[in-house]
């Protein structure tokens, strides 16, 4: 189905936008992970398209960083209520580009509504410090001004939710952007910025003399060899804040520190839940199975590890084969289905690779596995099972170390919580991690100092599903940025010491006499 026929057209409309059957080298075309039909196609921009954007960009920050932050988010209230107009059509859109099931869809456009939100509210709220001197008639104080244009890289599998996550915050903290968004999504991306737009070019709280409205908002869809690292290695860009996996921010980041630049990054994980003797099993099914099977495995912080405790691991395995095999896998507009497409046929085969060396490294594969995966094979969509992997106890497997992108879960076993733990901070990635336990001294222990080293630590919910409210993102390999809420809005922004003499001496710092 091309998105030309679909009831909210109108919303993508582009001038990128081509026939996918016209299509050519020069195009990047977006294709339904579920069907495999060609949704629409998108002219890559240039070099000096991006050019153009960021001295749009640069040009408009100078009156946008002018305006009142309130009234910026007075701005950023109304793409908010625009975003909750087409809640709907956008959830829809997400569901047929990326592949996951349409509450999902729906739910990341929450998100964005939420993000947006907690926005207005904060741009009432960018506070600084006030300090006491140490000299008499001083006062010092901190404040915080805007960056100035920044990049914000994001990953295929929340296509429109990091970009809000990250333009809400920058716009109301006084910065302009440009939005690179990855080419697997690029018409979530039109959509996303065409209500920004729209809503810039309807507003009348800012009319600058120079500079367009729209710009603040800016959007490139390139390749990551042309736009991509013309943006990183980019002085004018302050900050850039890159989502995706671990390799990319190994790169991204080294590049940016070459030119002492600003990197919030948000990378892969490998998220783990320990599961304790006196976890209520209900709650742990339930946890287990959203975080491993949601998405298809395609979250950031997905539950790709379980470390069960030797008296209750038996039970909880044979729970959830049980369970894996109820999941309703296939198309995700079906309100029936719990399971979508993976992205594309290249993360169907590291499915596959990563069920093959966990056999070749002893693991014994419970459920779903490369029959999971091949009785699909006809199927035009990218379908795969989930798949449930058994470490013998004792054993460590490589490839459990590394992130599947896709819902593959390995179950460990131990016998005291510190090997537990241990075992679950062992690997490179620092994202999310659970413990499910009703022992208030067990809960305690997983959230003290010698607990989990992750970004996200809960008890008794799973790893997945984050709210907006909290500072978001991971240590390590992770790359250690927090994205969202609590006080993120900081790396959007510089902070300035000021020092104010009131009085009619010059007293020095440190009581030294100079001359
Ligand atoms: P990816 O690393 O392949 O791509 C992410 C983005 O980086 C894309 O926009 C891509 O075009 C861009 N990119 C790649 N090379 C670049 C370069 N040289 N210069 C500039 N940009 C470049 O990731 P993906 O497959 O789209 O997404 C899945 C990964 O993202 C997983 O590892 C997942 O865990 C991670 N992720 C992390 C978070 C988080 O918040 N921690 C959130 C979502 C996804």
């Amino acid at each position: 189905m091309n998105v030309k026929t679909l009831p909210f057209a109108s919303l993508i409309e582009h001038p990128l936008l081509v026939d996918p059957a016209a299509a050519g080298d020069d195009c990047v075309v977006s294709t339904n992970p579920a069907t495999g039909e060609a949704l629409g196609a998108v002219r890559l921009q240039s070099r000096a398209d991006y050019e153009s954007l960021v001295e749009r960009a640069q040009l408009v920050q100078k009156s946008w960083r002018q305006l009142p932050a309130p009234k910026r988010g007075e701005i950023v209230r109304r793409i908010g209520n625009a975003f909750r107009e087409h809640e709907q059509e956008l959830g829809a859109l997400v569901t047929m580009e990326m592949g996951k099931i349409l509450p999902e869809g729906i739910g990341e456009v929450v998100e964005c509504i939420d993000i947006a939100d907690f926005s207005v509210g904060l741009s009432r709220q960018l506070y600084g410090l006030t300090m006491v001197s140490e000299r008499p008639q001083h006062r010092m104080y901190e404040q915080w001004h805007p960056l100035g244009t920044i990049g914000i890289i994001t990953a295929f599998n929340f296509p429109v939710a990091v970009w809000a996550w990250n333009a809400m915050l920058a716009a109301v903290c006084g910065n302009t952007m440009i939005w690179k968004p990855s080419l697997v999504t690029p018409l979530c991306a039109i959509a996303m910025n065409n209500i920004a737009h729209r809503v810039m070019r309807e507003q009348d709280i800012f009319q600058p003399e120079e500079g367009d409205p729209c710009d603040i908002f800016g959007l490139i869809i390139g390749s990551d060899d042309e736009v991509g690292e013309t943006m990183i290695a980019d002085r004018r860009l302050p900050l850039i804040s890159a989502t995706g996996s671990c390799r990319m921010g190994r790169h991204v980041g080294t590049q940016v520190a070459k030119r002492l630049g600003k990197s919030l990054l948000e990378l892969g994980g490998n998220n783990a839940i320990i599961i304790t003797p006196s976890a209520d099993l209900d709650l742990v099914l339930r946890g287990v199975v959203f975080g491993a099977v949601g998405t298809a495995g395609q979250r950031c912080t997905s539950t790709r590890r379980l470390f069960c405790h030797s008296s209750v691991v038996d039970d909880v395995t044979a729970r959830l084969v049980k369970a894996y095999g109820q999941v309703p896998v296939g198309d995700p507009m079906d309100s029936s289905t719990l399971v979508g497409p993976l992205i594309n046929s290249q993360s169907v085969d590291g499915m596959r690779n990563a069920i093959t060396k966990a056999a070749e490294q002893g693991c014994e594969i419970l459920c779903g596995g490369t029959e999971g995966i091949d009785q699909y094979a006809d199927s035009a969509g990218n379908y795969v099972t989930p798949t449930i992997v058994r470490v013998p106890a004792g054993q460590d497997p490589e490839i459990a170390r590394e992130e599947t992108f896709a819902p593959v879960l390995y179950i460990f076993e131990y016998e005291n919580l510190e090997d537990a733990v241990e075992a679950q901070n062992s690997v490179d990635q620092g994202l999310s991690s659970a413990i499910f336990t009703d022992s208030m001294r067990e809960a305690e222990r997983f959230l003290s100092h010698d607990g989990s080293d992750c970004g996200i630590a809960n008890v008794n919910i799973g790893t997945s599903g984050a709210e907006i409210g909290g500072a978001f993102g991971g240590e390590k390999d992770t790359g250690g940025g927090r994205e969202s809420g609590s006080d993120s809005w900081r790396q959007y922004m510089r902070r300035q010491t000021c020092t104010l003499n009131w009085g009619d001496d010059l007293p020095l710092a440190q009581g030294i006499e100079f001359g």
